[in-house]
């Protein structure tokens, strides 16, 4: 038991099969996993067990209704084997931002912290220590209970599982503006992380990977004029010295590594500005020099950098520049994460 929480242990450990020196993102599972079910109106205490397949009924709601919430966080295991989160109260709440919208019941915070803790405690051997390398950990949500009728079920299950993890990209990426398709609007549920919304950008980022790029730039669902995320992460645009993101609203996910990335640039100088951002602006960017860098931010990938983009039937390379703003804030980043440097932040947990 910790902080009452079940612990129910594998007999088989499968850590001896992994190679932890050449880990794919998300693709191994450590040997346990958090679980907690809501029944009878209210959610029942979380407990450790080994992981294992979940049997639902075919007429459980997340098949039919897609009811579904999920979380992406990590923890890393320092030089001296300690193990720290980063911010992990900012992904609690923000499953419970998702949730609500979903009309899922909100969790209390001590099943997912202590939850979350004891799995960790349980399964800290499987956190890895190497550069880059981190144990990336999938809070999720999901209407387990049963029937046709499109509304709320009365059941749900939380689970947390861990996955081992090497580098989400290697290298630089090319993306393309996308101008048809959206991946929210206006009242809708972009804001939060539903399963759905990523099934949604399935099928415009397989378009965008026929013709060569390896994601796509999302754009407003009005007129696809203003800039809003890079894939399934935010964007940054750096434009001369100055670093340009757009502000978060209904259609964009509130990602904690975009407003840890403001607050770093902001503490070392670099002049940030959260505006909305046309494509008409960057496209000029391109053409007359001014535009420096593009990256996405989010916790798998934490910084991604953009080689170039496609728009309507153009291609745009941007320069390859020394000292960009994109490995700086990334170091210092990673730096808090895994217990590298100070953190003046106190996001370290
Ligand atoms: N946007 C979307 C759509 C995402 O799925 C994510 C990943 N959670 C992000 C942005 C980045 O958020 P975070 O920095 O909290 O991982």
């Amino acid at each position: 038991m910790i902080n009452d929480i079940e612990i129910i242990k594998t007999e088989a450990t499968k850590i001896n099969e992994v190679d932890f020196d050449n880990l794919a993102f998300g693709s191994v599972f450590s040997d346990h996993m958090l679980e907690c079910d809501f029944k009878d109106g209210k959610w029942h205490a979380p407990k450790v067990v080994p992981y294992h397949p979940i049997t639902l009924d075919p007429s459980a709601k997340i098949f039919h209704y897609g009811q579904s919430v999920f979380e992406g966080m990590k923890a890393y295991k320092d030089a001296k084997g300690d193990v720290y989160l980063f911010r992990p109260l900012e992904n609690f709440k923000r499953l419970n931002i998702s949730s609500k919208r979903l009309a899922i019941p909100e969790l209390p915070e001590s099943y997912f912290m202590d939850g979350l803790k004891a799995l960790l405690e349980v399964d800290k051997a499987w956190i890895p220590q190497q550069e880059g390398s981190s144990l990336y950990i999938r809070p999720f949500v999901f209407a387990s209970g049963n029937g046709f009728h499109a509304s709320p079920a009365n059941a749900y299950k939380f689970v947390i599982c861990t996955a081992p993890s090497g580098a989400y990209f290697s290298g630089k990426v090319k993306v393309l503006i996308e101008q048809t398709y959206s991946r929210s609007a206006n009242g809708g549920v972009g804001f939060a992380k539903a399963g759905g919304n990523y099934a949604g950008q399935f099928y415009p980022t397989q378009l965008a990977v026929e013709k060569g790029y390896q994601q796509v730039i999302w754009t407003d669902d009005t007129n696809h004029e203003f800039i809003e995320e890079a894939g399934a992460m935010n964007i940054f645009i750096r434009i001369n010295d100055t670093l340009i993101t757009g502000p978060t609203s209904d259609r964009i996910l509130d990602g904690i590594t975009r407003k840890s990335i403001i607050d770093i640039a902001n503490a070392e100088g670099i002049p940030v500005e959260v505006r909305k951002i046309s494509v008409h602006e960057v496209v000029e960017a391109a053409k007359n020099g001014t535009l420096k860098e593009m990256f996405g931010a989010g916790t798998a990938a934490v910084i991604s950098p953009i080689s170039g983009f496609g728009y309507k039937d153009s291609d745009y390379d941007l320069p390859e520049l020394d000292n960009t703003y994109a490995n700086r804030l990334k170091k210092i980043i990673t730096d808090i994460q895994t217990n590298k440097s100070e953190d003046p932040f106190g996001w370290r947990y």
